[in-house]
């Protein structure tokens, strides 16, 4: 099978590259701009850091004390070898497959005898192995290596880069076994990649080294740090925690582990424990977007509902963990919270990343920028991750290759079976075709331009008696479906049809993509008095460039009576020839709602004993909304999520 995730056991199966395959539309073209741009894009500028010589240097004896790149460069040359693994086995391209031969060979030269690997400690003046277990990834990278190596595995088979790491998996668990060091790393990620590997290799003893390296997490096994043992997730047991804190891709990466040792071996206690973190995380630790991260000095979950839009921080990277951790526990569980949350996840955090070129990249996804960033120089290195424009690359540049190994492998998040039929979980033009366990076949084909359309239809390629189970989103309440001659209400959740399906016939699904407005939680204080737009999947914002002045939007208040709902504009069967007074149909992909640029007149202080009166006597007009994943592509701008309701 040739998913990233293949769990022994489970509610459902996941179903990878060799049965799914996206043939177009919102996530196609994506995929395709991955492979045609972004993975050269990724490799050329580790080459021209230095960080890819780095391997080099080792095998040459060469290494100098003034190594470019931070400790955890290594796993950007891994992530990338990841990304590129999914996509030879995707589309067969004999660039993906040149560039993992070249790639391997490096790496495997810098391996020492033993297995270790690492460019940045452990030669010549370099600090010894495993002298900073808290800042220094050398675990960390050697997790992402282990990731790797399973993607090729599953793509192609055995081949050096799966040799190199079993030999460091072989050396991480001689190093760190029961009867060895009793240290874990200050980044989570080893665990995942152990866990992983142990079961691409039916290697048990990898899985077990991935429980020891949890159980040993949570009570102060790391030094202290000023941002505390939280940060690394150091400070309370995996199995005794209630929710995420600290550095929220350690957290994710950490606990994304956690199920798969939990399902391997029947650990309901632990699955437990996740589940538990998850409701709790999601309901007061989450934005809007799916985004994860409030804090910007430890790029860290903040306390229950503090969740400022403008001091979002939603690293990229941590869209993609929370992916990582809610596929698990849907595979173990079939419950159909996990993969809303994807898709939010995906078409909020995960698709807002990369430019439309693929060459340029968001690291933190704020909800409100306020002032606009500053044009970037496609040549040169960020250093910052909250710029508010894409940039090339980054001084700590994780999440570039982390979207490339998402976008490449995403395929793998399609779809299920179980022992009755087939569940399709997000949707994009593709085609299925699996094997249940007792030899029925499916097949199927996806037609849809979803999320520009609500119409799904899924059309059956091949006669056979099975159960078909199409997500119905938890924001879909009046979705309905179609099938042999009738149509009906379904609700959200898995909705449903067993019989004997017959090649040709179609099975429509469609889900109501009226605008809608979302209210927060009163307790998210940062957001309160303020009202979001979704639609569909998509959550939208106001962007600087569609306001009549650029500052416009601090003042920016919109009327909640004018609910776009029932805005015929946004209908797209709507004709204006028929109803002038309605106006005329709002663009494609944008929505309209009523505002004014109502700001208060300025005062020496902010304060006062009355309550701020903003401008009455000012025009309403048409606000364009467009979807969120698209903001700062017309060049930077401010834009917000969060529209404060008028007189509130
Ligand atoms: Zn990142």
């Amino acid at each position: 099978m040739t998913s990233p995730v293949l769990p022994s056991q489970g509610r459902v199966r996941p179903l990878g590259l060799a049965q799914v395959s996206i043939t177009g539309g919102f996530w196609g073209s994506r995929q395709a701009v991955n492979a045609a741009a972004t993975l050269a894009h990724c490799e050329s500028w580790m080459e021209r850091l230095g960080w890819l010589a780095n391997f080099d240097r080792v095998a040459d004896g060469t290494t100098a004390p003034d190594r470019p790149g931070w400790s955890f460069s290594d796993s950007e040359a891994y992530k990338l070898l990841e990304a590129l693994a999914w996509e030879s086995g995707r589309t067969g391209d004999p660039g993906a497959e040149a560039a993992i031969k070249r790639l391997t060979g490096r790496i495997a030269r810098a391996q020492d005898p033993d297995g270790y690997l690492n460019t940045c400690f452990g030669h010549g003046t370099q600090p010894p192995r495993y002298s900073d277990l808290e800042m220094g990834h050398e675990l960390y990278n050697t997790g992402h290596l282990l990731q790797a190596a399973v993607a090729r595995l599953r793509t192609h088979g055995e081949d050096d880069l799966v040799r190199v790491a079993r030999r460091a998996a072989d050396h991480v668990c001689r190093t760190f076994g029961a009867d060895g060091r009793p240290g874990i790393c200050g980044h989570p990620e080893i665990e995942v990649g152990l866990a992983e590997l142990g079961r691409a290799l039916g290697e048990e003893r990898y899985v077990e080294q991935a429980r020891i390296f949890l159980d040993r997490r949570g009570h102060g096994t790391l030094r202290d740090i000023p941002l505390g043992r939280a940060y690394f997730q150091d400070d309370i047991p995996i199995r005794e925690a209630d929710v995420w804190r600290g550095h929220a891709v350690r957290a994710l990466y950490l606990t994304a582990a956690a199920v798969d040792v939990a399902v391997e071996r029947g650990d309901d206690e632990l699955l437990r424990a996740v589940e538990r973190q998850w409701e709790r995380s999601v309901a007061r630790r989450t934005y809007i977007t799916g985004g994860m991260g409030s804090r910007h000095q430890d790029e860290g979950f903040g306390e229950d509902w503090e969740l400022p839009p403008d001091r979002a921080y939603c690293e990229t990277c941590a869209g993609v963990a929370s992916i990582m951790v809610s596929w698990r526990l849907h595979l173990a569980t079939g419950d159909v919270r996990y993969t809303d949350l994807i898709e939010r996840t995906l078409y909020n955090v995960i698709a807002a990343s990369p430019s439309p070129d693929g060459t340029a990249f968001f690291y933190a996804n704020p909800l409100h920028q306020r002032a606009p960033g500053r044009e970037a120089d496609p040549d040169e290195v960020s250093p910052r991750a909250e710029a508010g424009v894409r940039a090339a690359w980054f001084d700590v540049s994780c999440c570039p290759t982390n979207v490339a190994r998402t976008l490449a492998g995403l395929q793998g998040y399609l779809a299920t079976t179980d022992d009755d039929g087939l569940q399709l979980h997000q949707y994009a033009p593709s085609t299925v075709r699996a094997e249940l366990p007792d030899g029925r076949e499916i097949a199927v084909e996806v037609e849809t331009a979803y999320p520009d359309s609500g119409t799904v239809r899924v059309r059956i390629l091949a006669d056979g008696l099975w159960t078909l189970a199409l997500r119905v989103p938890a924001w879909a309440a009046e979705a309905t479906l179609a099938e042999d001659g009738r149509t009906r209400p379904v609700e959200p959740g898995m909705a449903t049809v067993r019989r004997e399906f017959r090649a040709g016939e179609v099975i429509t699904l469609e889900l109501p993509m009226e605008p809608r407005f979302t209210w927060p939680d009163p307790r998210i204080d940062a957001v309160r008095g303020c009202v979001a737009v979704e639609r569909g999947p998509e959550v939208l914002c106001a962007e600087s460039h569609d306001l009549p002045h650029p500052g416009g939007l601090d003042a920016l208040a919109i009327d909640p009576r004018h609910d776009p709902r029932h805005d015929p504009r946004h209908d797209p069967r709507h004709d204006p020839r028929r109803d002038p007074r309605s106006g005329p149909r709002a663009e494609p992909g944008e929505v309209l709602v009523r505002g004014r640029l109502a700001a208060p007149p300025d005062r020496p202080w902010a304060y006062s004993g009355a309550a701020a009166a903003s401008a009455a006597d000012v025009e309403w007009f048409d606000v364009p909304l467009r979807p969120y994943h698209s903001w700062a592509r017309r060049g930077p701008s401010s834009m917000r999520v969060w529209l404060p309701i008028e007189g509130e």
